[in-house]
Order: structure tokens, then sequence, then C-alpha cells
């Protein structure tokens, strides 16, 4: 726990949340500034602020849950499709710096957008950044 990290008071349950769900990896909350009815925030117990230092159960444990949880969303509140993802670091909107993924319900028209405009890349370049992503995997 970061005695500094909003998220890791929540889950040590010194600052109230809506709870959704926790277990032993992690944790589920509704996000207090939703940009959807049931925005729901899906986090590991441990303080990380990146994917990549999650390992072992930690992770498996939190993919299970983000599973379970876009189950329930899903469930109780019908909605016709799902956003799920991670924004890691500042400049990708993380304003939390505890990792966590989004489960935003979405309406058709209901006026949520991600939507930006198609980088062209040309044909070499796509082939030096998939090489370049592929060796360091
Ligand atoms: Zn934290």
């Amino acid at each position: 726990m970061s005695v500094d990290c909003l998220f890791c008071r929540i889950i040590a349950g010194e600052i109230p949340s809506y709870n959704v769900y926790e277990d032993e990896f992690a944790f589920a909350f509704l996000d207090i500034n939703p940009i959807a009815r049931g925005h729901t925030l899906v986090l590991p117990r441990v303080h990380v602020t990146k994917l990549a230092e999650l390992e072992g159960e930690a992770l498996s444990g939190l993919a299970a849950a983000l599973q379970r949880v876009a189950a329930g969303v899903e469930k109780a509140l019908e909605p016709e499709g799902l956003n799920i993802f991670i924004n890691q670091g500042e400049v990708a909107g993380q304003v939390i710096p505890h990792l966590h993924a989004h489960i935003v319900p979405r309406e058709k028209g209901d006026g949520v957008r991600f939507e930006t405009p198609v980088v062209k890349l040309a044909e070499e370049e796509f082939g030096k950044v998939s090489e370049l992503i592929s060796k360091t995997i």
C-alpha cells in the first residue's frame, strides 16, 4: 500500500467508495467521475502503476476479476456494449498512478467518444514498428 495513493486508501477502507467486487487480488468500485452510468474501475490490490509491474497470481487475478466484473456490469445494466481499457501514464489519461482498468457501459448515441483521427504510416514504417516491438517481447 502507498499511503499517498487514493486507490490504496479506498482499498484499505479509509475512503468510502461504491464497491462492486473484491477478492484476494483485485478490487472494483464505481468511478466517482463516470463517463457513463455504471462506469467501473477494476484494480489490483497491490500498488503498481504499470501493467508490466504485475506478475504471476496478481496479474492473472486482475485479469480474472476484470472479466468477472465486466460480465457483472453487462448482466446488471444490459448495455449494448462495453469499452474495457487501461490508461497508462499521465499523457495517456492515467489520473491516479495505481493501475486500473475501466469498464464503460455503452449505448448507441450515448455521446461517449473515443474516436481520434487515424495516423497514416508508410508500409516500411509498419514493418519497422512491428519489428521493434516484437524484438522486445
Ligand atoms: Zn495505490
